[in-house]
């Protein structure tokens, strides 16, 4: 019915699950939903083997037991922030390569596209919440884009918008504002020196 609690554990919940970690809607612990240093060895005994169902990928437990190894079994050392590498991306890698993507696709967008391009982009951006995976990811951005439309008459207002949208999830996440006046800069141009 679309109410499937796939948003962060703001604290101890009645499921246990440690503070950030994210179920999916399957009501699994959701792993692309998830910062990898929020999955906590102490969450591997809690049956966080159901979500071995990745078909051959790196499996919780694995990443569980990735994380662990880093710690020396003590809480005072430093854990890793990211995964190891070749370990499937946690939920700020993935973040970080898809707004990498769709800045440097809108900063190279033409200025006067042809309607095949503006319908290809749209068809590109409707996509997102329906295919991203992080799943609560891709619903707040469905909401957001339902009240600001997309904006595909040309690169600048395509870039624009992108850059509000996720001014739109630093928000939400307490991270800095970003200046959208800067974003040819930072996506396309490089700094002037
Ligand atoms: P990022 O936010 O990934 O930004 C990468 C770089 O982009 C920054 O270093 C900066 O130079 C530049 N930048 C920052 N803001 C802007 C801007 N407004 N315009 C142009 N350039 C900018 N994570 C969650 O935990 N919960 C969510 O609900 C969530 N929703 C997401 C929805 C989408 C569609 C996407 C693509 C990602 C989402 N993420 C979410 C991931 C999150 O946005 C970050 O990517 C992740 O936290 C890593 O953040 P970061 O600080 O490394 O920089």
């Amino acid at each position: 019915d679309g109410s499937a609690p796939n948003t962060p554990n703001p604290s101890s919940s009645k499921n246990a699950m440690p503070p950030g970690m994210v179920m999916g809607p399957d009501g699994k612990p959701c792993k692309i939903c998830t910062a990898f240093r929020h999955w906590k060895p102490g969450a591997a005994a809690e049956g966080h083997d159901r979500s071995r169902s990745h078909g051959g990928h790196t499996s919780t437990s694995a990443m569980m037991a990735a994380l662990a190894s880093g710690t020396a079994g003590t809480t005072t050392m430093a854990r890793p922030d990211e995964p190891p590498p070749n370990c499937p991306p946690d939920v700020e890698q993935l973040g970080r390569a898809t707004w990498t993507f769709l800045h440097t696709t809108a900063a190279y967008y033409p200025e006067r596209p042809t309607p095949t391009q503006r319908a290809n982009m749209l068809s590109l951006i409707r996509a997102l919440p329906l295919l991203y995976p992080c799943s609560h990811c891709a619903d707040d951005l469905g909401e957001d884009m339902a009240a600001h439309p997309p904006d595909v008459s040309g690169r600048v207002g395509l870039s624009r918008w992108l850059c509000e949208r996720h001014n739109v999830v630093n928000q939400k996440l307490g991270k800095e504002e970003f200046n959208c006046a800067k974003t040819d800069e930072r996506w396309k141009d490089g700094p002037s020196d």
